[in-house]
């Protein structure tokens, strides 16, 4: 593995105990950190993460309109705030709200919930944190450092940062460089080589592409696939997942990020999963495959159980990290379920 020979070993206490974690074992990465538990991408729901063990927390960036980079999953606002509510004369012509078309002191005026459906008010996942309750606010990605770097310091551990660039392309058709002021935060802040922390991710290739060459990024890069196989960029999502394809992202990449239904399916409820060939095809390529997102209650179609999804993805596929929502059901798959440990002895 390309990436387990050049990472240090870390340590991540665990309950009681504590365990040494080499960045060889899979990877347990908080998909807008521990989101199963806490509205998404809020410093409560990292720092939850953080405790609950994950090896690393997701950022995904959007730039504000004075070119502030927060941590949000949308270049929307108004799924996860009271943007309507607040400054219901920022609406485009399309319904939306940008948290390009606010600066960073508005978007701090601001109310996080969990995420919700704009049209109807309804929450996207119904069993988790209650809308509208306590207080949230949307955070820069410096002070999302700050604080995970905070609790590296105060648990003694390495907790690793997984920044997204969200729509590069259309950031730049509204006259923002989102990945040109990302870049420099990140190497401020310490993320600079592919010996730190830090992984960067981008669904546009064109954008992958500058990352290594125009801009310079020396540190680790991770290609996100999707599910659909043309990105609204025009990326082709299913070339880029054949031999040819992967040979090609191994020259810029170090990993690449499908959606979970490109590597493992149900086709029937009762069935055997069926497994792709895109893990085995990525590690000839000496890609690591770190896929998204697991949702205890969110299963891919047919997929019997949470535990299930593990053992397909982990044992079946042989994937080096995955996105979760549920950071500790995952962790504890990975330590104390028989498959899990089981994988931790392999060679
Ligand atoms: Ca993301």
């Amino acid at each position: 593995m390309k990436i387990a020979t050049r990472t240090a070993l870390f340590l991540f206490a665990l309950g009681t105990g504590s365990v040494i974690f080499a960045e060889s074992a899979p990877l347990v990465i908080a998909h807008r950190g521990a989101s199963g538990y806490l509205p998404e991408h809020t410093l409560e729901a990292k720092a939850y993460a953080h405790a609950l063990g994950a090896h690393y927390l997701e950022q995904d960036l959007v730039l504000t309109k004075d070119d502030v980079p927060v941590v949000l999953h949308d270049i929307y606002l108004d799924t996860v705030t009271d943007v309507a509510r607040k400054f219901p004369e920022r609406k485009r012509a399309d319904g939306r709200y940008y948290a390009i078309d606010l600066t960073l002191a508005e978007v701090k005026q601001l109310q996080v919930t969990e995420r919700f459906n704009a049209k109807t008010g309804a929450p996207v996942y119904p069993k988790r944190f209650p809308a509208g309750q306590s207080t949230f606010q949307i955070s820069t990605l410096e002070e999302e450092l700050q604080l995970i770097q905070g609790l590296n310091r105060s648990t003694g551990r390495t907790t690793g940062i997984y920044p997204e660039i969200k729509q590069p392309k259309w950031h730049r058709a509204q006259g923002h460089d989102i990945s040109k002021i990302v870049l420099p935060i990140l190497t401020r802040y310490g993320y600079a080589t592919r010996a730190d922390a830090c992984f960067v991710q981008c669904f546009e290739l064109a954008e992958v592409r500058r990352l290594r060459g125009e801009l310079g990024w020396r540190g680790r890069l991770i290609m996100l696939i999707e599910a659909k196989s043309k990105g609204e960029d025009g990326t082709d999502n299913n070339q880029l997942c054949t031999a040819a394809g992967l040979k090609e992202l191994a020259e810029l990449v170090d990993g690449i990020g499908p959606a979970i239904g490109r590597i493992v399916t149900w086709p029937a409820a009762g069935a055997a999963p069926k497994v792709s060939d895109l893990v085995t095809l990525a590690h000839a390529a000496k890609l690591a495959v770190h896929p998204y997102t697991i949702r205890k209650d969110e299963l891919p179609k047919n997929c019997p159980s949470v535990a299930a999804l593990h053992v397909a993805l982990f044992s079946d596929a042989g994937i080096d990290g995955v996105f979760t929502d549920f950071t500790d059901v995952t962790v504890a798959w990975l330590n104390y379920s028989p498959a899990g440990k089981a994988l931790k002895k392999r060679p």
